[in-house]
């Protein structure tokens, strides 16, 4: 057995090897097309990918599980095509579950023949209840000729086809109870996104998986570990099938604090209109972590770091936060804005009587994101925070300007706390900027047309840490997770594209959602570093 120690990119190292890897590894990433991919599903599609691409040399499958027509659409399939690309996973094959309809039907037909499967129109709710109880189905013991007529039923979607299934007869009381013989075709006469009405019946996923793993050629079938118990239920079928084994590796689900990761509660939110879409800047989706400021390296990396560990994790946010500010601190370029809402005006003696402007670096260590322009005049804006922090005669510095000594300081009270009333500064540009203890941003109105900008901030959509299967979610709703700013920039801000990455000083790393138009404010999303865990 090859012993390989190879690196990923991001630094990960694990193996899967328990099989023979000599004819090359073959993995499959299956998702159903029924919502957009979530940070979860990057788990298993990234860890897919490294173990087929950077492990070995070997094989990534697509697969769209699309057995399910109630659920599934075109959008979704192309939405998930689409995010996949985003985070540089390349498929070599893409496939279909639908694509497999014939041959799973025969594999059905020869289950049945081959007494391993029966057709059942027990009533759910009685189902469930003789499978808890481990009571026989009275439709277990049905002859092969019986229960190929209520297959044919099923097909065609009669009327004592719709009320029956398929299953699997593995066991009654197996202690492991998805052996007690287990559904596997559903007669569904729904039109399927991608065939139409052509099917009236839809392999399970348990059926399907193991069933398309074996043909497909798939040597290792990494599942989350919800899936342990099935297990025996997937080999079971494939021994009955005479169909080659295929080796399954567990891996632990990935679950963060405060954050549904399930497609079905997801997309209530969507419909409920609790988020803006699925690619709300407080979704877990990889679209929604995206339009956050999340970079596909971070991900990555972060996701790869966890490996295929099979301990569940209650993540928070925090560390892929800070692992995203190690991306983007290198290469985003600074700018600055100051708060619209009681902006202090200060008067700065010692200013060329007329504004002019000069380029600065975008980033002070890196040369490479070019220069922008500043404008300096006697009249500039500074924060309230900052300039409620002042006294008469203490010198500070002027960010990319230089120091200044405060002459004049008036404050007021008002309904907010102290406003500023009057502020004089002077120019100090001898003075040693190592020496103030406050280094303030600031913007001059003349020399350049201020941009107005919105600072968007967000918080967890729900207020608690684990959601349990029973908990009502909208119990955990946050009423507030939404909170804006306006704010002026500097006149670079306005040649900013969708999408770019930057950092107002002091205020943090955005990421722009909305570009400037005249008359129209930019819209910038705050993008956490991990200091809060948001
Ligand atoms: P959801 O509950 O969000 O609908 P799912 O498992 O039903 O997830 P699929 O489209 O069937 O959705 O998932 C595709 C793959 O992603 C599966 O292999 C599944 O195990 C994996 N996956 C889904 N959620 C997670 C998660 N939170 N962590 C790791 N892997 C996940
Ligand atoms: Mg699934
Ligand atoms: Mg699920």
């Amino acid at each position: 057995r090859e012993k390989k120690t190879a690196k990923s990119k991001e630094g990960a190292s694990y193996d899967i090897a328990l099989l023979d890897t000599e004819n090359g590894v073959v993995t499959r990433f299956p998702p159903e097309p029924s919502g957009y991919l979530h940070i979860g599903h990057a788990k298993a599609a990234l860890l897919n990918d490294y173990f087929a691409h950077e492990k070995y040399k070997g094989t990534l499958l697509l697969r769209f599980d699309d057995t399910n027509p109630s659920k599934e659409k075109e959008e979704f399939q192309d939405a998930i095509i689409e995010d996949l690309a985003l985070m540089g996973i390349k498929p070599d094959r893409t496939s279909y579950s639908s694509d497999y309809f014939d041959d799973l039907y025969k594999y059905c037909i020869q289950m049945i023949k081959d007494g391993n499967a029966y057709a059942d129109d027990t009533d759910q709710a009685t189902m469930r209840d003789e499978r808890m109880k481990g009571i026989a189905s009275k439709c277990r013991d049905r002859t092969v000729d019986e229960n190929l007529a209520v297959f044919e039923e099923m097909k065609k979607g009669s009327e004592l086809g719709i009320k029956s299934c398929i299953r699997a007869k593995i066991s009654v009381d197996n202690p492991n109870k998805a052996l007690r013989d287990p559904v596997i075709y559903r007669c569904n006469p729904v039109p399927h996104h991608r065939l139409g009405s052509k099917w009236n019946i839809y392999p399970t996923y348990d059926f399907c998986c193991p069933v398309l793993d074996s043909i497909e050629n798939v040597t290792h079938a990494l599942r989350t570990n919800e899936y342990r118990d099935r297990n025996p239920q997937y080999q079971w079928i494939l021994e009955a099938l005479k169909l080659r084994r295929v080796h399954i590796w567990d891996f632990a689900r990935m679950n963060f604090i405060r954050t549904l990761l399930s497609k079905r509660k997801l997309t209530k939110f969507v419909e409920q209109g609790v988020v803006w879409g699925w690619d709300d800047p407080r979704f877990p989706t990889i679209r929604g972590i995206r339009r956050r400021g999340m970079t596909v390296g971070a991900l990555r990396e972060f996701i790869l770091k966890q490996g295929p560990s099979r301990n569940i994790v209650n993540l928070d946010w925090t560390l892929i936060w800070a692992t995203n500010k190690k991306y983007i601190d290198p290469i985003a370029p600074r700018y600055t804005a100051v708060l619209k809402e009681n902006a202090v005006t200060a008067t700065v003696k010692g200013a060329p009587a007329k504004a002019y402007t000069e380029d600065r670096p975008r980033h002070a260590k890196n040369a490479e994101l070019g220069t922008k322009k500043v404008a300096y005049s006697g009249t500039i804006l500074i924060d309230l925070e900052d300039a409620k922090t002042f006294k008469e005669g203490e010198e500070i510095t002027l960010m990319a300007w230089g120091n200044a000594i405060v002459r004049k300081f008036s404050t007021s009270a008002s309904p907010i706390g102290n406003i500023v009333t009057n502020l004089e500064l002077e120019l100090h540009l001898q003075g040693d900027v190592k020496k103030t203890e406050k280094k303030i941003t600031w913007l001059s109105p003349e020399g350049q047309t201020l941009v107005p900008v919105e600072l968007v901030d967000f918080d967890h959509l729900i207020t608690k840490d684990k959601i349990e299967e029973d908990d009502n979610v909208e119990d955990f709703l946050n009423p507030k997770t939404e909170f804006r700013s306006d704010a002026w920039a500097d006149e670079n801000v306005a040649d900013l594209k969708l999408g770019d990455i930057i950092q107002f000083e002091r205020k943090g790393y955005f990421r722009l959602d909305r570009p400037f138009t005249k008359g129209v404010p930019a819209v910038f999303f705050s993008i956490p570093t991990g200091k809060t865990g948001k």
